[in-house]
């Protein structure tokens, strides 16, 4: 099949262009990703230079051939730069123009221009190292798990390793001293390669682009703003996830609730941004406190959520009361006030043969809540036998059982007027019995 030079100038030059607007349009899109800006100019940059390659004849060989390589690295450059910045680094002014500056001195040279086979070796090496060094940023950044990472860097090293085979095949295919520039065979090759290519990357940089946005749209709505910590959503279903898997593999679990104490006073009193400082000192201090492996959740409001995986109810209880103590020392006094804000938790557990869904354990650890509230704030409470009626709760999204389901069981009623003691709050193992004892009888009364 015969390649017609001149279409396929035409078709370069004009695509390249086309998609270098089309990646500018998507910066203006997504301003955050600098990087398409780059990637939009590199390929205007190279569509110019191409243009310049293909006026020669016509225009000066100054212009047709050292200026028109030159930019030609400079897009390659642009290219790379972007590829950088995509993955967080910074520009590289040396390495963004080296290859041109580099390009530019060897012409300078006596008898560089006028060897037949000395300037494609010198731009081949030029193009490859710029196009590794490109594939080599996306490789570095590969932790962020986009899709069309690794179609690129085999793109981008395939388009290298074509410019460094270019190198032998010159020495030992010459170009002839008389032939016609446009007639070498290696011409036709480089010329469609380069196309599909210049097609190839804009297409693929164009999609990680957007897979980085949705990514990003996709993990905000995951997570609350103020707290940075899981939302309601993301928690219930990690929970309903993790939950799943224990069903194949058996472990203990515990699911831990907190609600902030009298935390509408607290605005009252203070105000609201002072309560959203309360709530985020909360939250960092729950994360400090908890493993990577359990879970943690804003739920609403003042009110938190945890599951911890393999924690019997010692540990659980444990981890409870050291998240109520921390934040009641740590936040005892915030701009010179006095806070003094507290948070009341219920602990549920299962052991690791019992089965369990995520609304009865959030149930169980919601009525324990209730309790803990019942009894004075600011302790923890645990939940146990007495929550048998929650196994047959509604299923569906979890909600908060109060105060419809508090009054619904009367022996919870009773409790928060003071009528009857507390059905125990801690289970059949002591050790944890005493650990959270002590705090729950020094902490403050009921207002
Ligand atoms: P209790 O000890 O019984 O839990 O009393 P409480 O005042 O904490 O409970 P209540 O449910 O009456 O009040 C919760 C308050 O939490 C009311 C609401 O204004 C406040 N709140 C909810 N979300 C936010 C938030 O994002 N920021 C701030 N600052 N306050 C919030
Ligand atoms: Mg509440
Ligand atoms: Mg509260």
């Amino acid at each position: 099949m015969e390649l017609d030079v001149k279409t396929m100038f035409v078709v370069t030059i004009s695509v390249t262009a086309i998609l270098g607007m089309l990646l500018i349009l998507s910066w203006y899109q997504h301003r955050k990703i600098e990087a398409l800006a780059w990637w939009g100019c590199a390929h205007l940059v190279a569509s110019l230079a191409v243009w310049m390659i293909g006026a020669r004849g016509s225009i000066a060989p100054f212009w047709s051939i050292e200026i028109s390589n030159a930019l030609l690295f400079i897009a390659a450059g642009m290219t790379w730069t972007g590829a950088r910045l995509f993955d967080g680094n910074r520009v590289s002014l040396i390495g963004l123009i080296g290859g041109a500056l580099a390009w530019i001195l060897a012409a300078q040279s006596a008898g560089f221009m006028t060897t037949p086979s000395g300037p494609v070796i010198f731009s081949s090496m030029i193009i490859s190292v710029y196009t590794f060094a490109t594939a080599m940023e996306f490789w570095r950044g590969r932790q962020e798990s986009l899709l069309s990472r690794l179609p690129l860097i085999v793109m981008l090293s395939m388009h290298g390793v074509l410019y460094l085979v270019r190198i032998p095949l010159t020495l030992l295919m010459p170009v002839g001293e008389n032939e016609p520039f446009f007639s070498s065979a290696w011409f036709g090759v480089i010329g469609l390669e380069s196309l599909l290519y210049m097609i190839a990357t804009a297409f693929i940089l164009l999609a990680m682009a957007k897979e980085r946005t949705e990514l990003e749209h996709k993990a905000a709505a995951m997570i609350d703003p103020l707290t940075g910590v899981a939302n309601r959503r993301a928690f219930l279903d990690a929970a309903l996830r993790r939950l799943k898997q224990r069903t194949r593999d058996p472990q203990p679990v515990a699911a831990l609730l907190f609600d902030l104490d009298r935390f509408k006073a607290i605005n009252d009193q203070f105000g609201h941004p002072v309560g959203d400082r309360v709530l985020r000192m909360f939250s960092d201090i729950a994360v400090s406190e908890l493993r990577s492996t359990d879970l943690l959740g804003r739920l609403g409001g003042e009110e938190f959520g945890a599951v911890l995986f393999g924690a019997e109810v010692g540990s659980a209880a444990a981890t409870a009361e050291r998240i109520r103590r921390a934040f009641a020392e740590s936040n005892a006094t915030l701009d010179g006030y006095h806070i003094g804000a507290t948070v009341s938790v219920g602990v549920a557990q299962v052991p690791s043969e019992q089965p369990v869904d995520v609304e009865t354990l959030l149930t169980r650890a919601d009525e324990a809540l209730y309790v803990a509230k019942a009894r004075g704030r600011n302790r923890i409470e645990i939940a146990d036998a007495y929550s048998e009626s929650a196994r047959v709760a509604p299923r569906g999204e979890w909600t908060p059982a109060k105060p419809a389901a508090a009054a619904a069981d009367p022996r919870l009623v009773a409790i928060s007027m003071g009528l009857m003691p507390s059905p125990t709050v801690v289970p059949d193992h002591k050790p944890a019995a005493q650990t959270i004892r002590r705090p729950v009888l020094a902490s403050g009364g009921r207002g």
